[in-house]
């Protein structure tokens, strides 16, 4: 999808910070950091949200939270961390290619805004 930004950076016409890539899934700093630690996870094939992806393919969907756990394991985020997944305009997402932000590196306040 040439329009999608996340896919324009699957195909490195965006550059970004990359942290950790498979065949399927590919991890970057995130432009606009909200914590010491702030990556975005992403497919490298498209699928607009969460609730896409998981009913278009669970394994690839249950695949997807390992990469992520691996990816915290590797950034040393022993202490804990934060996965989110805004989905639709009320949940804040403003990209519409599923990515799972890992945040980390300080005490998460409850409940999000
Ligand atoms: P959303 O609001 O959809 O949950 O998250 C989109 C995220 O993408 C935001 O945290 C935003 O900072 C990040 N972002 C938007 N454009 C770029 C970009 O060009 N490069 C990188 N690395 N992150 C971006
Ligand atoms: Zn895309």
């Amino acid at each position: 999808m040439s329009d999608c930004l996340f896919c324009r950076i699957v195909s490195g016409e965006i550059s970004v910070e990359k942290i950790l890539e498979n065949d399927e899934f590919l991890a970057f700093s995130d432009i606009d950091p909200k914590a010491p630690v702030h990556k975005l996870v992403i497919p490298k094939n498209h699928f607009s949200d969460l609730a896409q992806l998981a009913k278009a393919d669970s394994d690839l969907s249950g695949r997807m939270n390992l990469f992520i756990a691996d990816l915290a394991q590797n950034l040393g985020l022993d202490q804990g961390y934060r996965i989110v997944f805004n989905t639709g305009d009320w949940g804040g997402q403003s990209v519409f290619h599923v990515h799972g932000h890992l945040l980390g590196g300080r005490q998460m306040s409850w409940p999000a805004g």
